[in-house]
C-alpha cells in the first residue's frame, strides 16, 4: 500500500509538474508572440535579398566604377533597368524626356508601393577603394554620395519584393523609380512634373551614410541661382572712369550678403562661388558671375530669405552702374515625415539588424577614420552595428527626395555604408562606396526596404494609415517648388 501510495504520490506530483510546465510555455510563447508579431513574410523576404546580393553587389561596383554625374547616367541607368527587366519588371523609358529616368514595376493594382533609386556621382572625386587619397581617374567623378549602393539597394528589394509578390499571389504593384541628377539636377521634379508619382500609394527611400536610423528631420529646402552682372570694360589704368566694373557688382552683392547672415534665422545657410570675375586686373571686367545656394529647413521662410538675397544682387547692380539678371537652377523642397512610415522604417531596420564588420574591414574602417577629422563622440567604431533611434536634429543638407515627400506618403531612412564618421561628398566616403563594407550596408538598406515595402503590401489598411497620417503632416498646404515652370533637365 505504501508502495502504491508512494508511486500513487509520484504520478501526480509528475502531473502537477507537468501541468505547470505546459503552463509556462504557453505563457513563454504569448509573451515572445507580443514581442514579436508574427510575420510571415520576414522569413521569406530576407532569403530572397540573400539569394540576390552577390549579383546586386556587383552591380554597385560596376555603377562606382563607371562612376557618371547627373543626366549622363546612361550605363548606371541601364545596368539597373536591364536587371528589372531580366526579373520580369514592365518599363517605362524617358520618363518626362529624361534618357536616364525610368519606371519599372510588377503586379496589378493597389497598392501601388513605390522605391526610389537614384545613380549619379559627383564631380572631382574620383577614388581608388584604399584608405588614402589616391584617385582611379585624376579629376574624374566619384561616387561620394553613394549613389551606387544607393541604385543598386532599392533595385535589388524591388526584385526581391516582385518575387515573394508573385509566389504568394499577393495582389498590388511594387515599382522602382529610376531617378537621376539628384545633385543639383532635381531629376525628381521633372519626373513629378511629368505625373510620374501621382498614383503611387507610398514612395520608399534610404540614403547611403555613416549610421543606421530611420530619418525624421526636415532636411533644408535649397534654392540654386546663377547671378550675372553685365558692365563696360576699359582699360583700368587709361580710361577707368569709362569702365563699369561687372566684379564690383559681384563685390558688392556679396558685401550685403554676408551681412545679411546675420539677420537671418539661425539655421540658414548661404554659400557661393565666384564662376567668373575677369581675365586680367588691366582690363575693367565686363562680365562676372556668381554661384548661390541658400537653404533653410522651411521652404517659406526660405522665400523671403530669397527675396532678399535678390536684393543684395540688385543693390550690386545699382551702385557699380551695371546690370544684372539670375536664374534659378535648382531648388529643393524641405522633407516632410509621415510619423507611420518613420516607425515602419525604424521597426524594419531594427528586424534588419546593423552592419558587421570582419576583421580586414574593421581595419579599413580604423584606417579610414584615422584620416578624419572632429569624429563625432557619439559613433564611434562599432555603431554601424546598432539602430539609432530617428533623429530630430537637423541634417545640414538638401535632397529631392523632399519634393516627391510632398505629392506621396514617404518614408526615408539611412543605413550605414561608410564606417561611423564618415563624411559624404568626400574622397573617404567614395573610397567605402567601392568596398564590401559599403556593401554590407546596401544589404542593410534593401532588407530594410523589401521588409517594409512587403508590410505595405500585406497589410493595404498600413498604406491608408500613412496617407491620413502623411494629410495631418502636410496640413493643407499643397507642393510648390520654386524651379521656374518652364526649366529643362539640363546637365550642370
Ligand atoms: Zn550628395
Ligand atoms: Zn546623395
Amino acid at each position: 500500500m505504501a508502495a502504491y501510495l508512494g508511486i500513487w504520490r509520484y504520478t501526480k506530483t509528475l502531473r502537477i509538474a507537468m501541468i505547470i510546465a505546459h503552463l509556462l510555455l504557453l505563457v513563454l510563447t504569448a509573451a515572445s508572440a507580443a514581442a514579436q508579431p508574427l510575420r510571415p513574410f520576414e522569413a521569406p523576404i530576407l532569403a530572397a535579398v540573400d539569394a540576390r546580393t552577390e549579383r546586386f553587389g556587383q552591380i554597385s561596383r560596376q555603377i562606382w566604377e563607371h562612376p557618371e554625374t547627373g543626366y549622363q547616367e546612361f550605363k548606371s541607368a541601364a545596368l539597373l533597368r536591364d536587371e528589372l527587366k531580366a526579373n520580369g519588371f514592365r518599363i517605362t523609358e524617358n520618363v518626362a524626356g529624361i534618357p536616364t529616368a525610368f519606371i519599372a514595376e510588377w503586379g496589378s493594382g493597389a497598392p501601388i508601393i513605390g522605391i526610389i533609386g537614384e545613380y549619379d556621382a559627383l564631380p572631382g572625386l574620383s577614388q581608388q577603394d584604399i584608405p588614402q587619397r589616391q584617385a582611379r581617374v585624376e579629376g574624374a567623378p566619384g561616387h561620394g554620395c553613394g549613389h551606387n549602393l544607393f541604385g543598386a539597394a532599392s533595385a535589388l528589394a524591388a526584385v526581391a519584393v516582385k518575387h515573394h509578390l508573385e509566389s504568394t499571389r499577393t495582389p498590388g504593384t511594387i515599382r522602382f523609380y529610376g531617378t537621376p541628377a539628384e545633385e543639383g539636377g532635381g531629376g525628381k521634379i521633372y519626373m513629378i512634373r511629368a505625373n510620374a508619382f501621382q498614383d503611387a500609394s507610398v514612395v520608399l527611400a534610404w540614403h547611403p551614410l555613416d549610421r543606421n536610423e530611420a530619418d525624421n528631420n526636415p532636411w533644408l529646402a535649397n534654392v540654386s541661382g546663377r547671378f550675372r552682372f553685365t558692365g563696360r570694360s576699359a582699360h583700368a589704368a587709361a580710361s577707368p572712369d569709362a569702365g563699369r566694373s561687372a566684379l564690383d557688382g559681384i563685390e558688392i552683392m556679396t558685401h550685403a550678403l554676408n551681412l545679411l547672415r546675420e539677420h537671418v534665422p539661425q539655421e540658414t545657410r548661404i554659400h557661393y562661388v565666384i564662376t567668373k570675375g575677369g581675365d586680367a586686373p588691366n582690363i575693367v571686367p565686363e562680365t562676372a558671375e556668381l554661384s548661390l545656394i541658400a537653404r533653410h529647413p522651411d521652404q517659406r521662410q526660405l522665400e523671403s530669405i530669397w527675396e532678399r538675397v535678390l536684393n543684395t544682387a540688385q543693390a550690386g547692380a545699382l551702385a557699380s552702374g551695371t546690370t544684372m539678371n539670375f536664374e534659378i537652377s535648382s531648388s529643393y523642397t524641405n522633407m516632410v515625415h509621415t510619423p507611420s512610415l518613420v516607425a515602419l522604417l525604424d521597426r524594419n531596420l531594427r528586424a534588419t539588424g546593423g552592419v558587421h564588420y570582419s576583421p580586414e574591414e574593421r581595419t579599413f574602417a580604423e584606417a579610414l577614420r584615422k584620416r578624419m577629422v572632429d569624429l563625432p563622440e557619439d559613433l564611434p567604431l562599432g555603431s554601424e552595428r546598432e539602430i539609432q533611434p530617428p533623429r530630430r536634429d537637423l541634417v545640414y543638407a538638401s535632397t529631392d527626395v523632399g519634393d516627391v515627400s510632398w505629392v506621396v506618403p514617404t518614408g526615408h531612412f539611412h543605413a550605414a555604408t561608410f564606417p561611423p564618421g564618415t563624411p559624404l561628398h568626400t574622397w573617404m566616403s567614395t573610397a567605402a562606396a567601392g568596398t564590401s563594407l559599403g556593401r554590407k550596408g546596401m544589404v542593410v538598406a534593401a532588407k530594410t526596404l523589401a521588409l517594409s515595402a512587403a508590410e505595405l503590401l500585406h497589410n493595404p489598411q498600413l498604406a491608408a494609415q500613412a496617407r491620413q497620417d502623411w494629410l495631418k503632416s502636410i496640413n493643407n498646404r499643397t507642393y510648390k517648388s520654386l524651379l521656374p515652370a518652364d526649366r529643362k533637365p539640363a546637365p550642370r
